[in-house]
């Protein structure tokens, strides 16, 4: 799969992106013990692990500005849960998930002591143990304590679940801190509005089972997924070291089922871009490099990036409405959860574009488990259909603003 990012191939960004992140975690000075480096040396260590080795590490307590517990039952492999100082639901529950941890982002913008860029500072110079933007108000102080959280979730369990997460959340907040934009028309910027969690729901291809509320899309954070089904994160690798042609169509089309390193790598790009990089391995390998040094080992904050990702950039579906028998006709897949129409085959929110392709489809049974009963291809309906059908405009493809 090769991307716009000057026709290098997705997987071989991938490679270089857990290349150097494994440089960093190996290389590890372990006698250094400033707070950017803390997430280094704890990379693999705050999870629960199907070995023994990290029984009896929990409840873990990491010490910022506030203490933030991370509790995992060592019986029981990814139980580990960030406890954060607000609760949600009843019983009440302070282990929040991305849509709760999304609202709280909501509420402390709308204070407007932080803005968005200024929250993205704040976040990377918590994780550094650098200065505050916050005071000593009672509010600032709950604030922190919140944000403290965040860090161990994003730098510390996210981080020890899938190394690559240290990179991506810097990419992220560094996004989002120098105000990036992106979108066909370059008129979307980077905010916390869809960091972690966005309106788009998957039109579901797997039983969620109640599991994932109504199938979540998530967010722009590579792990702020839900409904990416079992054992992704081990195929996720073995698909980046592999790298064989089958792997990167699956990686390419399989939406949902590969949804975090797909995120991985739109946000590597955006970064890239946006950091001036030429799209040559060398380039890319030496400002992964620096960056990731800048932020575990030197623990300073660079200048914020300099440009914006390509406007054209990522797959954009295509919105021209189709007309048959002088009738607007729509897509919908035909599953019994789905509950968008949509404009485009293409659309990210759909599961698997493989159904359009016998090809991929092939590929399910070759380790690719995508827990689906069955497989149907998109099928077509004139608009009054799909609406007397129930289902309503898909958020991504049909939005106008996105025209
Ligand atoms: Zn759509």
């Amino acid at each position: 799969m090769k991307t716009q990012f000057g026709g290098m191939a997705g997987v071989v960004l991938l490679q270089i992106l857990d290349e150097e992140v494994k440089i960093l975690v190996r290389d590890s000075n372990h006698k250094n013990h400033s707070r950017c480096h803390y997430w280094v040396r704890m990379c693999g260590r705050m999870v629960v692990g199907k070995s023994a080795k990290h029984a009896g590490t929990f409840p873990l307590e990491v010490v910022l500005g506030s203490t933030v517990k991370v509790t995992g039952n060592p019986e029981q492999p990814s139980s580990e849960r960030v406890q954060f100082p607000v609760a949600y639901g009843t019983p009440p529950k302070n282990d929040l998930n991305y849509q709760q941890i999304s609202m709280e982002i909501e509420k402390i913008l709308k204070r407007g002591k932080l803005l968005s860029r200024g929250l993205a500072i704040e976040l990377l110079q918590r994780m550094m143990g650098g200065p505050s933007l916050l005071g000593s108000a009672a509010e600032d102080v709950a604030d922190g304590k919140f944000l403290d959280a965040l860090v161990v979730l994003m730098f510390g369990v996210e981080a020890s679940r899938n190394q690559a997460t240290l990179a991506t959340s810097v990419f992220l907040l560094d996004l989002i801190r120098a105000g990036c934009t992106y979108g066909r028309n370059g008129t979307k910027r980077f905010t916390f509005a869809n960091a972690f969690h966005s309106d788009y729901f998957w039109d579901d291809g797997l039983p969620t089972g109640g599991k994932y509320r109504g199938g979540w899309y998530g967010g722009k954070f590579p792990m702020a997924v839900h409904g990416t089904g079992q054992g992704n994160m081990g195929r996720r690798y073995e698909i980046v070291r592999n790298a064989n042609p089958e792997d990167q169509e699956a990686l390419h089309s399989l939406t949902q089922r590969h949804a975090v390193p797909q995120r991985e790598l739109a946000l590597l790009i955006h970064w890239l871009e946006a950091s001036g990089a030429a799209p040559t391995e060398k380039s890319v390998r030496e400002l992964i490099r620096l960056r990731l040094n800048q932020a575990f080992v030197d623990g300073v904050l660079p200048l914020a990036l300099v440009g914006n990702p390509r406007p054209d950039t990522g797959v954009h579906p295509s919105l021209d409405a189709i007309v048959l028998a002088d009738r607007v006709h729509v897509l919908y897949v035909p599953f019994v959860k789905a509950v968008h129409y949509h404009r485009s085959s293409e659309c990210k929110t759909v599961p698997g574009k493989f159904r359009a392709s016998p090809a991929l489809l092939a590929l399910e049974g070759k380790g690719i488990k995508f827990a689906s009963e069955e497989h149907k291809a998109m099928l077509s309906c004139p608009l009054d259909e799909a609406k007397a059908r129930h289902l309503n405009p898909c958020p991504w493809c049909c939005e106008p603003t996105r025209k």
